[in-house]
C-alpha cells in the first residue's frame, strides 16, 4: 500500500484578499510543470484552500515528491491513502492498515481528527474519532490517546471516497513563481551567484540571467557548467533564458587601458552596464548577484557602491549578510554545489591583480574608465548583438 494522493499545504498570510487568485493560479501552474516531468499522470483540484493532487495507479512517488519540494509557496507536502467508500467495517480495517504502514509499531501518542462532507455517511465526525480512536487502541499495543498535544494526527476526510493522511513533509515555503516580476541575475560558475537566484526566485520572481565568458581564457566547459548551473536552478525558477556575453574584447581593453588594481571593479561595471541592458530590453525589474559584504576585495562596501555607480535598476543581493559557509549550506541544499566547485576557470580569475584596490574611489574610477575612449561603447553594443541565448529547462540534456 501506498500513498496516491497529496494534500498541498499553503501559506495563509500571502494568500490574503485579491492576492488569493494570483498566488493560487501561479501555484498551481508551477505545480503542473515540476510534475510534467515525473512518470505519472497527475490531477490538481483545488479543495478548501489547499489543494490535491490526484496521482493515476502508476507513478513515481520518490520523483513527484523531490518535484514538488522544489515549488515555491508550498509549505507542507501530506501523502494521502485513498480507500473506497465501503461501509464502516471496511474503514475500521482500512485505518489500521494505514497506521501499519505509517507507524508499525513505534510508541507513539495520537488522536484522529475526522472532517465529513459526505453527510449521507452513518456517522458524524465525533462518532468517527471516537470509533477510530477506539479501534485503533484495541489494534495497536504501542499506542496513547492524547487529544491536545498528540504526536501523530490522522486526519480522515470521508468524502465520495476516504482519504486518510497524518504526516506533513515540509515544503520549500516562500511564493510562487510568476508573482513576483522578472529579475536579471548576474549567473557565474561560482558557488554564490545560483544561491541568490533560487533565494529570489523562492520570493516569486521569474529568472533571466547573464553569463560573461572571455573565449579563449575561459574555455567552452566553464561555459557548460554554467549552463549545468542554470539548468539545476531551473528545477526551482522554471525556465528561464541564459545570455552568454562574449566578454574578452572589452576585458582586453580594460586590461591594456586601466590601471590594475581597479580592473576587477572596472570589469564589473562593465558586466552591471551590460546585464542591465538585456534586463531593461526584456522588462526585468531588477539585477540579482551573489555578493556579500566584504567576501573579496571587489565587494566591499566602497567596492559595492563603485559597482552600484553605473546602475539604474535596483540590485537586489539576496546573500549580502551571508558568511561562506552559509552560502556553501544552501548551496548544497540546493544541488548546486558540486558543479559550481568543479575546477573550471572564470573569466575574473585571468585578469585579477595582485593587489586590487579594495577601497576604490567612484570618482577615481570614474576617471580611469576614460581612458578606455569611444571604442568601448562600440564593443559593449557588439557584445550584446552577438550574445547567444539559451533556453534554460529542468531535464534539459
Ligand atoms: P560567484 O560565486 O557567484 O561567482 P564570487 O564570490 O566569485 O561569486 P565575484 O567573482 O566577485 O564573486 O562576483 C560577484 C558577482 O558578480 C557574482 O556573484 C555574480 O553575480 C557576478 N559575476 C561574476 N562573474 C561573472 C560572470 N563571469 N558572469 C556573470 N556574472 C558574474
Ligand atoms: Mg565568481
Amino acid at each position: 500500500m501506498r500513498a496516491s494522493h497529496f494534500l498541498i499545504k499553503y501559506g495563509e498570510i500571502a494568500v490574503k484578499g485579491k492576492n488569493r487568485n494570483v498566488f493560487e493560479d501561479a501555484l498551481r501552474k508551477q505545480m503542473r510543470i515540476a510534475l510534467s516531468r515525473v512518470d505519472g499522470t497527475f490531477n490538481i483540484e483545488k479543495r478548501s484552500g489547499r489543494f490535491f493532487i490526484h496521482c493515476e495507479d502508476d507513478f513515481d512517488y520518490d520523483g513527484a515528491l523531490a518535484a514538488l519540494q522544489k515549488v515555491f509557496g508550498i509549505v507542507g507536502i501530506c501523502p494521502v491513502y485513498v480507500f473506497e467508500d465501503e461501509g464502516v467495517d471496511t474503514l475500521k480495517k482500512d485505518v489500521c492498515s494505514f497506521w501499519r504502514e505509517v507507524y508499525g509499531d513505534k510508541e507513539m501518542t495520537f488522536k484522529v481528527k475526522a472532517r465529513r462532507s459526505n453527510k449521507k455517511y452513518p456517522l458524524d465526525s465525533m462518532q468517527i474519532n471516537m470509533l477510530l480512536g477506539e479501534v485503533l487502541l484495541d489494534e495497536f499495543d504501542s499506542i496513547k490517546v492524547d487529544v491536545h498535544h498528540p504526536q501523530a494526527t490522522v486526519y480522515v476526510e470521508v468524502r465520495e471516497k476516504i482519504y486518510i493522511y497524518s504526516t506533513i513533509i515540509p515544503g520549500a515555503g516562500g511564493m510562487p513563481v510568476g508573482t513576483a516580476g522578472k529579475a536579471m541575475l548576474l549567473l557565474s560558475g561560482g558557488i554564490d551567484s545560483p544561491v541568490a537566484g533560487v533565494r529570489i526566485a523562492k520570493r516569486g520572481a521569474n529568472l533571466e540571467a547573464v553569463y560573461f565568458h572571455a573565449p579563449p581564457y575561459t574555455s567552452e566547459r566553464a561555459k557548460e557548467k554554467v549552463i549545468d548551473l542554470a539548468r539545476i536552478m531551473s528545477e526551482y525558477a522554471g525556465e528561464f533564458k541564459l545570455h552568454v556575453v562574449n566578454f574578452t574584447e572589452i576585458q582586453l581593453a580594460i586590461y591594456e587601458k586601466c590601471p590594475h588594481d581597479e580592473l576587477t571593479i572596472i570589469m564589473r561595471r562593465y558586466m552591471m552596464r551590460i546585464a542591465e541592458m538585456f534586463a531593461l530590453e526584456s522588462g526585468c525589474l531588477g539585477l540579482v548577484t551573489g555578493e556579500s559584504i566584504g567576501q573579496v576585495a571587489s565587494q566591499t562596501m566602497q567596492s559595492l557602491r563603485a559597482t552600484n555607480d553605473v546602475c539604474t535598476l535596483p540590485v537586489y543581493r539576496p546573500l549580502i549578510g551571508f558568511d561562506k559557509q552559509e552560502i556553501i549550506d544552501e548551496a548544497e541544499r540546493i544541488g548546486t554545489f558540486e558543479t559550481s566547485i568543479l575546477p573550471y576557470e572564470d573569466c575574473c580569475t585571468i585578469f585579477v591583480a595582485k593587489h586590487p584596490a579594495t577601497k576604490p574611489e567612484v570618482d577615481a574610477i570614474r576617471k580611469s574608465e576614460t581612458a578606455l575612449g569611444e571604442e568601448i561603447d562600440q564593443m559593449v553594443k557588439s557584445a550584446v548583438a552577438s550574445a547567444e541565448t539559451i533556453r534554460i529547462r529542468p531535464g534539459m540534456a
